[in-house]
């Protein structure tokens, strides 16, 4: 109980002060009493005025003392009141007993005494005072109802302290409901925080569920648009093939020696099919495999460069497009897989050419940078509008949708080259504009330096 109590200062600054007016008022009474019986023959005026003077000096150490010693406040409040009793008892013992007014403060000391204390306390410093009105009592023999005073103040002692104590008990409920409706109000603010961030979760949840569905979808819009590029890609070749052979089949070889340029036309209509199967095949071996498929050696880029480009280069003639190569005098060496990388030298310069206009040139250049070995595959063709750079990496994707596309392709020779070039931990990056040409360029660690080399298949 007392915990609580002292838990709501303003609760106790209040008992503290009725207590402390209950003294001054006592006093103040007390000294009058004395001034008015200070000429009556029962009177011991001097003795009477000792004893309040030293109660006063006593009340005004005693509250020094606590303010110094906080510990000792309660041990001080008994010994006060034992005091204020005690003082009142003397101060009526020499001024006529009973008879003298200043024993009646008795009753003001229970009642003040009895509204901090609660009942056992109320009932204990009651009994004092009803033992000091008993003495007094007997010392008054003139007083024949002195002996009703000390029910009275018994009474008053059970009254006022079972009244506190009640008010105790209720003030005990009332912070028990408030601490309760604290920790209940908490655990909601806690709830609502909980229910928010739920909130918030399903709703980015239901975000990004709507995302993958539109990739899922977009995905799903280019893979048919792949299908439908990669038939008509073979059907091209395959068509010319067919064209050719059934005419030989039934007007038989041409007279004029031009077999060799209907042979030839078929082998390049074969090559082209071929290329387009070796796309397919790397790509999903690339995407199945991944660096397990690797086959690693130590090779010079300006070889590789060299003996990738010669199939090309009568394509590339026959466009009336030239292609030269800028090599270093020193080697540009790389730990990687030759099949790949000639892979996408191959793709690059093919596209190259592809978006070239006759009479232009494609440049494959080797630079020996401080950071990698770099390739850079030069035209001045068609070139990239920029808002699709950042796209034509993507696996499927055609600047063109394929719709008005004139030049053969099916949207996954770029990806294929990031993808290689990924696996070899090097980068690939293009400049290009509209209407002036395209730069890919393709930065691959130097053998023996860099990140550690892909891990060769066994
Ligand atoms: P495709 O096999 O259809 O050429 P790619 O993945 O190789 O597909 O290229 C994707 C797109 O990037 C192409 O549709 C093409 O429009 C564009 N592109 C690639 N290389 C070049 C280039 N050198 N010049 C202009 N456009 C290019």
């Amino acid at each position: 109980m007392g915990k609580d109590r002292l838990s709501d200062a303003a609760i106790y600054r209040r008992g503290e002060s009725i207590t402390i007016w209950a003294r001054v008022i006592s006093v103040g009474l007390a000294f009058l009493a004395l001034v008015l019986l200070w000429s009556s023959p029962k009177t011991r005026p001097l003795p009477a005025l000792l004893n309040g003077v030293a109660y006063v000096v006593f009340a005004v150490g005693a509250r020094a003392w606590v303010r110094r010693r906080p510990g000792s406040r309660r041990g001080v409040a008994v010994a006060h009141n034992v005091v204020d009793a005690a003082v009142v008892g003397l101060g009526a013992a020499f001024s006529g007993g009973l008879e003298s007014p200043i024993w009646l403060l008795l009753y003001p000391h229970v009642v003040a005494v009895s509204v901090r204390g609660g009942l056992r306390y109320a009932m204990a410093i009651g009994a004092l005072d009803a033992l000091i009105v008993g003495a007094l009592s007997l010392m008054t023999p003139s007083h024949p109802v002195g002996m009703l005073h000390v029910i009275a103040i018994l009474f008053c002692a059970f009254t006022g302290g079972s009244t506190s104590a009640y008010l105790y008990e209720v003030q005990r409920r009332l912070f028990a409901a408030n601490r309760e409706l604290h920790s209940k109000n908490a655990q909601l603010v806690l709830a609502a925080a909980r229910a928010g961030r739920a909130d918030d979760e399903a709703r980015e949840h239901l975000v990004r569920e709507k995302e993958a569905a539109l990739r899922l979808e977009e995905l799903d819009r280019l893979r048919s648009q792949y299908l439908s590029n990669v038939s008509h890609e073979f059907r091209t070749p395959l068509t010319v093939i067919r064209g050719y052979g059934e005419h030989l089949l039934n007007e038989g070889p041409p007279p004029d020696g031009s077999l060799s340029d209907v042979m030839r036309v078929i082998v390049e209509s074969c090559d082209q099919i071929i290329d387009m199967v070796d796309t397919l095949i790397e790509v999903s071996r690339i995407e199945q495999d991944g660096e397990r498929s690797l086959e690693v050696r130590l090779l010079d880029l300006r070889e590789l460069v060299a003996s990738s480009v010669v199939p090309l280069r009568l394509r590339a003639a026959r466009k009336g497009v030239e292609l030269t190569l800028e090599m270093p005098e020193g080697p540009l060496a790389v730990r990687g897989d030759p099949a790949l990388l000639d892979h996408l030298v191959r793709k690059l310069v093919d596209n190259a050419v592809k978006y070239s206009p006759p009479g232009s040139t494609v440049v494959v250049r080797g630079r020996d940078e401080p950071e990698a070995e770099t390739l850079e595959v030069e035209d001045s063709g068609i070139g990239i509008a920029a808002e699709h750079i950042p796209s034509i990496f993507d696996k499927f994707y055609m600047v063109d949708g394929g719709l008005t596309r004139r030049r053969r392709g099916a949207g996954v020779g770029l990806y294929m080259a990031r993808e290689i070039v990924k696996l070899h931990r090097g980068r690939i990056e293009v400049r290009s504009r509209p209407g002036e040409g395209s730069v890919f360029s393709v930065h691959l660690p130097r053998a023996g330096e860099g990140p550690a080399a892909p891990v060769a298949r066994a």
